[in-house]
Formats: structure tokens, C-alpha cells, sequence
């Protein structure tokens, strides 16, 4: 089963789609790791973030990989060529990057085709992003859009971001999350959308716990 997770920047999706994929036993894709790996490539060799023929070029030729060390069932590291870019795409400037480099119609091609390729290796995966059930996977057999209040999303991704060693007043970090929703929102290429038929979950009062209960919940109805 296909298990496509959208939703606005700090929703929650990477926790909880973590979490649902450990717990179902089923593969795990964060997409956006996919995007930010490219920003931070582009970054790294000087390339225009408008530069749309040298960003697709880079999409096509960049290889993307998860590892998993020591056998975990979940991703660990993310390479980019070879590079471990895992710390590297959770930066502020990565933040900054990713969007115009995503809204690039060359960018998503190479990327999405690289979805849907690990996404047909393996039957039971959980993918998450902003397009998965719209674009990507449209035949998804549950779809789901998270959101939560900008106020808490903020809370939580300034929790992220001190435990990584960059705090953030949550006033900036509500300020950089609306700012990339709407980039990401009205773009023209394959803009963030809730797929008319996935399930809509606003977590802004529900613990992980009670996110991931759900979400498995509806996994079990369509088994
Ligand atoms: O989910 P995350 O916040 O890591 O995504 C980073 C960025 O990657 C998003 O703000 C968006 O610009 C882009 N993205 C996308 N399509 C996806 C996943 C992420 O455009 N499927």
C-alpha cells in the first residue's frame, strides 16, 4: 500500500510519516530531503538558484541516495553524490534555497521520476511532501494533507532547530514558514495542494502519538 503524506513546512509529516512507516513496517520516503539535497548541491557549486537550465542539469545528474547504518529499518543519512548532505539540507540556508529550487519544472521532473521509481520497489511504502497525492502517486490508496496552526508549527520547528544548535526566535521561524508555504503554494509547477481525495488531520492539539494512531488506523481500514 501507497501512503501519501502532504502538508504545509513544520506540519509534522516527517515525524509522523517516521513513525507510521517503523510501526507498519512499510518504506519510508521524505521527498523533501530529495529537494533539499539539489538546493544544497546548487548552493555548494555556485549554481543561480534562477538558473533553470543549470538546475535541471544538476537534477538529472546528481545521484540521491538514504542510507541505513547498521540495519536500521529507517533511513540514517542522505548523499548527494556521495556527499553526506544530512546535517547540511536542515540549515537555515538550505530552508532559504529549497523552494525556488523545487518551484523549477526540470527539478521536479528528475525528482518525481526518482520517486516513482523507489516508490515501485517496494509495495508498502510511506512517501511524504506536497505533491505526493496529487502528483506523484495520485493512485495512492490513502492519502492524507496534515496541518496545524502556523503558531504551533512554528513552536515546534524552533524545538528542531535549537536541538540542532541554530535557535530561532518562533516570531523568524513563523516568518520563513509562511514565506516558503506561499512559495510553495503558488507556484506554478505541481503547487502544495490537498488532493481532493486524501483525509484531511489538523494535529494542532494532537500528540504524535495520536497522529500516527490515526493515520494506522485508516492504513488498517483499506488493507
Ligand atoms: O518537507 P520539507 O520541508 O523538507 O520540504 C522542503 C521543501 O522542498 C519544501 O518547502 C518544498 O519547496 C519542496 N518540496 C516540494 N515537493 C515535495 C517535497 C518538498 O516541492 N514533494
Amino acid at each position: 500500500m501507497i501512503v501519501a503524506i502532504d502538508g504545509p513546512a513544520a506540519s509534522g509529516k516527517s515525524t509522523v510519516a517516521r513513525m507510521l512507516a517503523e510501526r507498519l513496517g512499510f518504506a519510508y520516503l521524505d521527498t523533501g530531503a530529495m529537494y533539499r539535497a539539489v538546493a544544497v548541491e546548487a548552493l555548494r557549486r555556485g549554481i543561480a538558484l534562477d538558473d533553470s537550465e543549470a538546475l535541471g542539469a544538476l537534477a538529472r545528474s546528481i545521484g540521491i541516495a538514504f542510507e541505513h547504518e547498521g540495519g536500521s529499518a529507517l533511513p540514517t543519512r542522505v548523499t548527494a553524490d556521495g556527499r553526506d548532505v544530512t546535517a547540511e539540507i536542515r540549515t537555515p540556508e538550505a530552508d532559504a534555497a529549497v523552494s525556488p529550487v523545487s518551484a523549477e519544472p526540470r527539478v521536479r521532473e528528475a525528482m518525481v521520476a526518482q520517486q516513482r521509481r523507489e516508490a515501485a520497489l517496494e509495495p508498502d511504502t510511506v512517501l511524504e511532501g506536497r505533491d505526493i497525492g496529487s502528483v506523484v502517486l495520485p493512485g495512492a490508496e490513502l492519502k492524507v494533507f496534515l496541518t496545524a496552526a502556523g503558531h504551533e508549527r512554528a513552536r515546534r520547528r524552533a524545538l528542531d532547530m535549537a536541538a540542532r544548535g541554530t535557535p530561532m526566535t518562533e516570531d523568524d521561524v513563523l516568518a520563513k514558514l509562511e514565506s516558503r508555504d506561499r512559495y510553495d503554494s503558488t507556484r506554478v509547477s505541481s503547487p502544495l495542494v490537498r488532493a481532493a481525495d486524501a483525509l484531511s488531520l489538523d494535529t494542532t492539539c494532537m500528540s504524535v502519538q495520536q497522529v500516527v494512531d490515526a493515520i494506522s488506523a485508516w492504513v488498517e481500514e483499506r488493507r
